[in-house]
């Protein structure tokens, strides 16, 4: 039976928080056993999985972050032998290494469910035609989205990278009804419709799924009132890597978070401890079902509350209100993660040293979002040709959008623009805000 009839959205309390006990604690043994880091995390502390009794005992045992992930790329963490793994999935992470993770078949029938679900929420049903457009550094949301999508036996369009004018000329052709993509992508998709004169009421498109970015109130509005579509927002993370771990429900109060499967905790960022329900902190995650891939107090990094009281939908899975900031220094390009580090590491592999002067700046023309990279003209980039510059920017600019997944575009600047700077090399976000609520 799919689990979006299985009642585990709607346990009673004692019943669920008893399921994630057991669950997390076979999760701690698999972890502890198979895992060497998990195993010295937890020796450092001298804690031993059987003395994690309850699920507030979680919070004795120290954080996963995604440097972590580096240090032990690229199977390091996972908690069954390869042979077991049928999918292997990259994302890009903070520092040089990507981080890995893999998945067994039970995984990914248990994500296949989890996004099932997530979309049955938003009422998406067998009646639909799916598209799927997002940016290539989702690409693996994209298999996720595309096997959900089948298990409630829409007509999918599976992702392929086209142009904004393409997956439009898809939209209007092939009659989609239901598009997953980021707020930004969908922004620009709704200028696109405008632009090209097309009625949206000549469209087929009811519903909208916002991924990878915090909601932002302006654009649903204006999606809603422009394109006449409902508005759904899924939370999830590159890293394990899922796409619909919490979702919204009709009720549109928070998004409830897949507590079957994930444990949530909400923490303060500087000190790590847990905060009150209500409370704005970091989002922290543990999976509870993960075979391969299993994280243990992962620090997501993303900014949340988590919501009291109960939903009208008679869901009892928790909700998070998904804030805009973050609680780390990565920023989201159209959904994709961004880190300064990683971008700095691209440029050094890139040119075979690292600039003196450069600068990371997000921007947005025709309300497309972008990485802008600007480096300085100095001795070792200087060419006496033009064309010879002009190759230089195509081939990095190439490279660096390959490699991160976004679009960007890379800038030469003089001296100038690099005085008075207190060049921090953190990313700097120039994009104006499109739509205020
Ligand atoms: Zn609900």
């Amino acid at each position: 039976m799919p689990i979006w009839n299985a009642g585990e959205e709607c346990l009673d309390l004692e019943e669920r928080a008893q399921l994630q006990l057991e669950r997390l604690q076979s999760t701690l043994n698999r972890a502890y056993k198979n895992v060497p880091f998990y195993r010295n995390l937890l020796q450092e502390k001298g804690i031993e999985p059987a003395r994690i009794e309850t699920l507030t005992d979680l919070q004795y045992i120290p954080f996963a972050t995604r440097e972590h992930f580096s240090d032990n790329y690229p199977y390091g963490l996972f908690a069954v032998p390869l042979r077991d793994v049928v999918r292997i999935h990259t994302a890009q992470g903070t520092a040089l290494k990507p981080t890995v993770s893999g998945y067994t078949k039970q995984d990914l029938l248990v994500w296949r469910e989890l996004v099932a679900r997530s979309l049955f929420a938003a009422g998406v049903s067998k009646n639909d035609i799916l598209q799927i457009d997002v940016d290539p550094g989702l690409i693996n949301w994209g298999q996720a989205y595309k096997d959900g999508a089948e298990a409630v036996e829409s007509s999918v369009i599976p992702l392929t990278i086209l142009t904004p004018e393409k997956q439009l000329m898809l939209l209007r052709d092939y009659k989609t009804s239901v598009l997953i993509t980021s707020h930004s992508a969908a922004t620009q998709m709704m200028h696109l419709v405008f632009r090209s004169n097309l009625n949206p009421n000549e469209l087929a498109l009811r519903t909208v799924v916002l991924v990878g970015e915090p909601p932002d109130a302006g654009i649903q509005d204006r999606l809603k009132h422009e394109l006449h579509v409902k508005t759904w927002v899924h939370y999830g993370l590159s890293e394990v890597p899922g796409p619909a771990l919490a979702f919204e429900c009709e009720a549109r109060q928070g998004l409830h978070v897949s507590e079957d499967h994930f444990l949530p905790e909400v923490v303060d960022p500087t000190t790590g401890g847990v905060v009150p329900e209500g409370v704005a902190g970091e989002l922290v995650l543990t999976t509870l079902t993960t075979r391969a891939f299993p994280l243990v107090r992962f620090r997501t990094g993303d900014r949340v509350r988590l919501l009291p009281g109960a939903c009208p939908c008679g869901r009892s899975l928790s909700r998070i209100e998904w804030l805009s900031s973050r609680t780390d220094e990565m920023k989201v390009i159209r959904g994709v993660k961004v880190h300064h580090q990683q971008i700095a590491y691209l440029l050094e592999r890139t040119l075979g040293f690292l600039p003196n002067s450069y600068r990371f700046l997000i921007r947005s023309e025709e309300l497309r979002d972008f990485l802008e990279v600007w480096l300085k003209v100095d001795e070792a980039i200087f060419s006496d040709e033009v064309k010879g510059m002009e190759r230089l920017c195509l081939r990095l600019g190439k490279e660096l959008t390959q490699e991160l997944g976004v679009p960007v575009k890379i800038r030469l600047k003089e001296e100038s623009s690099f005085q008075s700077l207190q060049l921090s090399h953190r990313i700097e976000d120039l994009r104006a805000k499109p739509f205020e609520p």
